[in-house]
């Protein structure tokens, strides 16, 4: 029973560091979060050591009784929590529950529709570095020039490229997509449609973002963004949304994660997401992710204010992207600079971005974590002043000293873990 501390000074030093790191200062990435102290209890648990290949009450090892009540339990908690009469909780991550969706429903070289990388896509939804974009034929949507989704273009593409599939969701998207048309396409052309909610899956469960389920064959997530749990994904999907073919979809969903593409599940993470799962139920996280949106909302008035644009216009969720195209700062730079104020945020491309994806000239901001750690508007209008303070001036050390002080300042007053 020892601790790191004192076997492992080195490693137990960086986690220390981490924890502090976390503390002061003040995170902006839109796809992070601070899980709480109870689903970090149940992913340190004992339930680490148990193999449970198969499905509750079909494994194929002994001695499951007690993994299987906190699979069943994360089950049944995730149903509720999305509406669904169908879920896996065992992908390892989200990439792998998108993986196993793809494996499921298609044939190596099917085509499928999905946004691009470049205009907010996931690197899963067809991208050329991924698999999906090698093994499957991928052709790309994205946005108009006003940065909203062109669906007579995903319309005219899929009239023309009839996918197997087309994919909607995104990982810097600030509006809300319509599912309904999405699905609608997918019919005319006799496609499977896939949503992939990851980033806001959080705001579907609290009911502030409309949920894909009633529209789409299958829905994935990661369960550690907005929805504040574990790092892993999940599976879900509607008797409605799925139609006819229900069975054959489940059938599929199943068999491809477990044997097919997985093997034994990770058990302590599965509880964690149980965990996660009974809170995102709780009254508290409607309040808290409507508290997310309007702090976003609040965020991106003041970028306006300030001279900066938003891509879009504005956002409906709980992110932004930055455009800094026709700046001398670029994206990478500014991601540099904020961080040398302890502000952390990541460089995205922006629509039509001419800078090259490691430089790029927009940043994406999100509100998940400092809602997290109590902010509410007055302080996220605050925080935005100090980063355009930064963005106004990246070169210039003083500013970036100053505003450390203030946002060192700011995190005292929101421990995370106290
Ligand atoms: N899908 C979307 C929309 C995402 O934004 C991400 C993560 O960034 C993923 C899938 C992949 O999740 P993971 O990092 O767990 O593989």
């Amino acid at each position: 029973h020892e601790t790191i501390a004192g076997y492992d000074n080195e490693l137990a030093q960086a986690i220390a560091d981490e924890a502090r790191r976390q503390e002061d200062h003040v995170e902006l990435i839109a796809s992070e979060n601070y899980a709480s102290p109870r689903v970090m209890e149940a992913q340190g648990s004992v339930l680490t050591n148990k193999y449970a290949e198969g499905y509750p009450g079909k494994r194929y090892y002994g001695g499951c009784e007690y993994v299987d009540v906190a699979e069943r339990l994360a089950i049944e908690r995730v149903k509720q929590l999305f509406g669904a009469d169908y879920a896996n909780v065992q992908p390892h991550s989200g990439s792998q529950a998108n993986q196993a969706v793809y494996f499921a429903l298609l044939n190596p070289g099917d085509t499928i529709l999905g946004m691009s990388l470049a205009h907010g896509g996931h690197l899963t939804h067809g991208a050329k570095v991924n698999l999906s974009g090698k093994i499957l034929n991928a052709v790309q949507y994205g946005v108009d020039a006003n940065g909203i989704v062109d669906m007579d273009e995903v319309e005219r593409l899929a009239a023309e490229h009839r996918p197997k599939m087309i994919v909607a969701g995104f990982s810097a998207y600030s509006q809300v997509m319509d599912w309904a048309r999405f699905r609608a396409i997918a019919d005319k052309v006799g496609a499977y449609l896939f949503v992939d909610m990851a980033h806001v899956a959080g705001l579907v469960a609290a009911g502030v973002y409309p949920s894909p389920l009633p529209h789409a064959h299958v829905v994935t997530s990661t369960t550690h963004k907005t929805l504040r749990g574990p790092r892993g994904g999940i599976i879900v999907a509607s008797r409605q949304g799925m139609g006819e073919g229900a069975e054959e979809i489940e059938k599929k969903l199943q068999s491809i994660v477990f044997p097919g593409i997985q093997g034994g599940p990770l058990m302590h993470v599965i509880a964690a997401k149980a965990v996660a799962f009974k809170e995102a139920l709780e009254p508290e996280f409607r309040t808290y992710q409507q508290q997310v949106v309007k702090n976003a909302k609040a965020m991106a008035r003041t970028f306006v204010e300030r001279g900066y644009k938003i891509v879009s216009g504005g956002t409906e969720n709980h992110l932004m992207l930055v455009d800094l195209i026709g700046r001398e700062v670029t994206g990478k730079d500014a991601e540099e600079a904020l961080g040398r104020a302890h502000i952390t945020v990541n460089k995205n491309a922006v629509p039509n971005d001419p800078r090259k994806p490691f430089v790029t000239s927009g940043l994406r901001v999100g509100t998940p974590a400092i809602t997290t750690r109590g902010y509410r508007e007055a302080d996220a209008i605050e925080l935005t002043h100090w980063i355009c303070d930064v963005l106004d001036a990246p070169g210039d050390e003083a500013v970036i000293a100053e505003v450390r002080g203030k946002v060192e300042a700011q995190c005292r007053k929101f421990p995370v873990y106290g």
